[in-house]
């Protein structure tokens, strides 16, 4: 692969780096994966200080008031690096995004963000869920049911370290679909105990 270039004094330029060593021109973000933007190793297990780290040392430097006095191109350069920085931020922090993102990068065949359950036992427990939400007539039953599927997707989170160690395609996707239903669960959970919660007793 050629060795890409500074765009401002022609130096030749790592291509992780965001700026230039020699002349310290933003670089334009390029085609890294999140991971390598943040410097950090492609896996699930992410050291979280070190990636809060690496992200504010970087959107320092990327700053808007650095770049008040530069050319107009330069500063175009700096927010495409900003957004990107951003974009690979917010994707690494969250667990469900994070996992996502890896399965897209391993090619793990994943629906798309429509959520369709296609998993025959995961059909069932969703549906027994929905169920048992229906007929929950208290606030504390409906409470119950949300902790219980918290705890479910903690475990399920727990669980996709390992999956991904072992670069288990098919426990990777089930799992990741079962944290978008628990995850959509819950949120359904919470609105229907704010209907109980005002209607009362
Ligand atoms: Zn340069």
């Amino acid at each position: 692969m050629q060795t890409p270039m500074c765009w401002s004094c022609g130096a030749p330029v790592e291509a992780a780096a965001s700026f230039c060593a020699a002349c310290q021109a933003v670089q334009p973000p390029g085609q890294l994966d999140h991971f390598a933007r943040l410097g950090l190793g492609r896996g699930y297990t992410v050291d979280l200080a070190a990636l809060d780290r690496a992200y504010f040392a970087l959107q320092r430097r990327l700053h808007p008031d650095r770049f008040v006095r530069k050319q107009p191109r330069e500063r175009a350069i700096s927010q495409q690096q900003a957004a990107a920085l951003n974009e690979a931020y917010e994707t690494l922090k969250h667990p469900i995004r994070r996992a996502r993102y890896l399965a897209e990068l391993m090619d793990v065949d994943l629906p798309g963000d429509g959520r369709t359950i296609d998993d025959p036992q995961l059909l069932m427990e969703a549906m027994e869920a929905r169920e048992a939400l229906a007929e929950a007539g208290t606030v504390a039953e409906v409470q119950a049911l949300e902790r219980r599927s918290r705890d479910e997707s903690d475990a399920a989170i727990a669980a996709l370290r390992e999956l991904f160690t072992r670069a288990d395609q098919a426990g990777i996707r089930r799992a990741i679909l079962r944290l978008a239903y628990l995850d959509k669960f819950v949120e359904e959970a919470r609105a229907r105990r704010l209907n109980l919660g005002s209607a009362g007793p």
